[in-house]
């Protein structure tokens, strides 16, 4: 057997020494019993290891149990006495350990190897490698990020930022969250999409750093621009650019759907195609059939499209001038934002013009919308705000919402996404 010394090192735990190590071979578990050491007087669990002494109060609950790192293929726990102190702000509660944050039934180790995989791996990595639920996973990255935000000012330099709200739930609940478009970070994440919402976010930065903001950009939503206007009256409002790129694209969807149901009601546009779950299978066919495959080329920048999508593009523009233009006036409102700032102006009214002049409806409520934004539209193009990057967090928030599903509370779901964008990832227990 190894000496007791070299098992507190190898669980990595301090102040404490290990009394017995059980091993559970036919369960594969290792249960270190461990005590902490005379020397260390006991603290408060909720203040930590770091604050005043305080009185023992009674045995609370007898024995608990950590989880730890596993050695080799064995699973480790470590087990010690719990007792209570009686601390002068929490009343009765359980000792601080230093292995462990209070109230957790993981070590410090543990934790941090989960928010360290749950920010870099699949979910069914995290939970079988660490045999553990991901719901469990969510209230680990909940407890790393609550310490992790506390060490660093995530407000330091703040000057351009980027306002957006991500759903998730399947769309019925929203997060309100707040980007530097300088760094690329996500800086502020909360439950909601109101004016209280935000307004909580001002409260966080106060009045001083809200004043040094620069430029906000958002999609264009009154709830932001007001609380804007009320808490940084000074910042220039901008249009967030791939949100209009996305109306441009919607637009777009609407010709490309009508076109596609007037082909495929067309004698010719589909047939019959046997029966599928109990119902008869319909199939476009001709027109529409080329149509409903000429989606992808639609939607893509013309600069990534393959030599079939451009085929297909061709082939629109010869069949379907309606919904050839339509793809032009996308591609157009994109372009613009691409512009020298001392054109933008002329080419966005031109745009506006054409749009409200090609007789496509949703295209000419589109150039209403525009019309109304064009002065923070314009202001994006004048500062320069770097569309890529805000987009790109855009979409990896959204990404992590869709495998935040399955945790308890936003709360966990925020964690993941501040670990992950934050510009504070988790390290691995152990290195630095
Ligand atoms: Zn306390």
């Amino acid at each position: 057997m190894l000496g007791k010394s070299v098992w507190a090192m190898l669980l990595g735990i301090q102040q404490a020494m290990v009394e017995d190590v059980v091993f559970d071979a036919a369960r594969g578990v290792v249960v270190a019993h461990v005590r902490v050491s005379q020397r260390t007087r006991p603290r408060c669990g909720r203040c930590g290891t770091g604050a005043k002494p305080a009185p023992l109060y009674d045995r609370g609950q007898g024995r608990r149990r950590w989880r730890s790192l596993d050695i080799g293929t064995w699973q480790v726990w470590i087990e010690a006495d719990a007792p209570r102190v009686a601390c002068r702000v929490h009343g009765h509660t359980v000792r601080a350990f230093a292995w462990a944050r209070h109230d957790a039934g993981h070590t410090r180790d543990f934790d941090q190897q989960v928010a360290w995989l749950a920010t870099h791996c699949s979910k069914s990595a995290v939970t079988q490698l660490m045999r553990i639920s991901w719901r469990t996973v969510g209230n680990i990255v909940a407890r790393v990020w609550a310490q992790t935000a506390g060490a660093r000012d995530p407000f330091a330099g703040l000057s351009r930022i980027g306002i957006d709200e991500i759903s998730y739930k399947r769309g019925h609940k929203y997060l309100t969250v707040v980007v530097d478009h300088d760094t690329g970070r996500l800086v502020w994440a909360a439950p909601g999409r109101d004016r209280a919402t935000l307004r909580s976010f001002f409260d966080a930065l106060g009045p001083h750093r809200s004043a040094q903001i620069a430029q906000v950009s958002a999609d264009g939503a009154d709830w932001i621009k007001g609380v804007v206007a009320e808490r940084c009256p000074d910042a220039v409002q901008c249009a967030d650019p791939f949100h209009v790129v996305r109306w441009a694209t919607e637009a777009l969807d609407a010709v490309r759907r009508d076109a596609w149901n007037t082909a495929r009601r067309a004698a010719g546009g589909s047939r019959r195609d046997g029966r599928a779950h109990g119902q008869e299978r319909i199939v476009a066919t001709g027109h529409a059939q080329a149509l409903k495959r000429a989606r992808w080329a639609l939607w893509k920048n013309p600069e990534n499209l393959t030599t079939r999508q451009r085929a297909k593009l061709d082939w629109i523009a010869k069949h379907d001038p309606r919904l050839h233009e339509a793809y032009l006036l996308k591609e157009g409102l994109r372009l613009v934002f691409q512009l020298d700032p001392t054109d933008a102006p002329t080419a966005l009214t031109r745009w506006t013009q054409r749009s409200r002049d090609s007789g496509l409806e949703s295209f000419t409520a589109l150039a209403r919308r525009v019309q109304t934004h064009r002065e923070p539209i314009l202001a994006a193009i004048s500062h320069g705000l770097s569309n890529g990057r805000i987009e790109s967090v855009n979409t990896k928030i959204r990404l992590i919402t869709r495998r935040a599903f399955g945790f308890k509370s936003p709360d966990a779901l925020i964690a993941l996404a501040m670990l992950t964008l934050g510009g504070q990832p988790p390290a691995l227990p152990g290195r630095t």
